[in-house]
Parts: structure tokens; sequence; C-alpha cells
């Protein structure tokens, strides 16, 4: 177990084994949905490392990461940090503070090192700085746990689930964000890939969290 601070303490149980309070990290994951994240990394991450797609300020990372300290395991965490279509200047996700030095895009590396500093994550929290693509394309190393929260465009779900699916142990979690069974409650390139798994045959369900979906790899 690792010290905490008091402040935390009235809080949650969950909360009192993480480092630093998520609140202060920018992201767009749940609290309930991180929880599940981490309580599922801590059983998983026994197995072998994890590997997450989409990093963005360290969010995620601060509750996978957590986990798998617990088990002297790696976290790999994949992002070019030049933020997604929807975060860039002018659009409905922009946060201008993490405006890049050419006033054009966004960087949010600084903001993600910060993060695994604070939480005293850097043995553990692996930052691979390169596009899903990029990063895959050498990639050997056996996964117990694979997070996918990158782009929403179908293109970028696609190829995140067929780059990394396959890297999976058997026994091995699949777990994506952003799956909206109904539409109107958001893009569907996540729920897509996510039904994909499911109808491939080589996955069991285990029950969403908000839209957080979990697919476990049949042995
Ligand atoms: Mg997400």
């Amino acid at each position: 177990m690792h010290a905490c601070s008091h402040i935390f303490d009235s809080i949650s149980p969950l909360i009192m084994k993480l480092p630093i309070d998520p609140n202060s990290i920018k992201g767009f994951l749940d609290h309930e949905e991180g929880m599940a994240l981490f309580n599922k990394a801590l059983i998983y991450t026994k197995r072998g490392p994890c590997l997450e797609i989409g990093s963005y300020c360290g969010k995620s990372a601060l509750y996978i990461g957590s986990a798998a300290k617990e088990n002297n395991q790696t976290l790999f965490s994949i992002d070019h940090h030049q933020g997604s279509e929807e975060q860039q200047p002018g659009e409905e996700y922009f946060d201008p503070d993490l405006i890049n030095d050419s006033g054009k895009g966004i960087n949010t590396l600084p903001y993600f090192l910060e993060t695994i500093k604070r939480a005293k994550l850097k043995d553990t929290v692996s930052p691979i700085i390169s596009s899903s693509e990029e990063a895959s394309i050498n990639w050997q190393q056996d996964l117990a746990m694979v997070f996918v929260d990158g782009g929403h465009s179908l293109e970028a779900a696609m190829a995140d689930y067929f780059l990394w699916h396959k890297h999976l142990i058997p026994g091995g979690l699949l777990a994506i964000h952003d799956v909206f069974p109904n539409p109107e409650d958001g893009g569907r390139p996540p729920f897509e890939i996510y039904t994909l798994a499911k109808e491939s045959g080589y996955y069991k369900e285990w029950p969403m969290i908000k839209s957080l979906a979990f697919l476990e790899k049949l042995e």
C-alpha cells in the first residue's frame, strides 16, 4: 500500500488507494468508470502489463497505473499528445490551457508528465509518444489488459481494435471507453468495435460501467 494524504479519508476507500485526487487532472473519465478500471487492473495486471491508447492528461493512467503498481507491472500509455479532432482550437472539446507553442494546436504532454510525476508513477507508467499505428509496428509484448480510449473516428477506432487486441493473452481484458449503445448518447465507432469484438466469439462480456465496456478474451 502507498502513503496517501488524510484529506482523502472521508471521500471513499478507493480514493485512499490513489496517490493524488483524480479531480485534479483534466480529462473525460468519470470517477465511477475510473474506479472500475482500477479494480479490473488490480485483477488483470497480476498476469502481465496493461496498454492504454489515449493518455490525454493522465487521468486514466492514474487509476490503471496505481493498480498496476500494486502488482509491480507496467502501464504502457500511447498518445501523440496533439489531441483528437474534437479537441482542436475552435472545436467542441477545445481547452485553451492546452494550446501548443504554435498556437494552432494542442499539446497534452506536459500535463500528462506532471500527473505521472505527482502520482509517483514514473516507474510504472511508460509513456509512448506516437500514434497508435506507429507504436504497433514492432510491438512484441503480450498484454494482460488493453484500454481503448483513443480517437473516435471509425478509422481510428477500428485501427486501435485490430492493431492491439491480438496482443491480449487468453484470459486478458479488453476495455473500451465511450461505448454508447443508444446513438442519441454519443458517436458510434467505439460501440462498433465493441460489437465486432463481441460477435467475434473470442470474448465474454462483463457488465458495462456507464460508457465503459469490458470484454475478457476466452482461454
Ligand atoms: Mg474517452
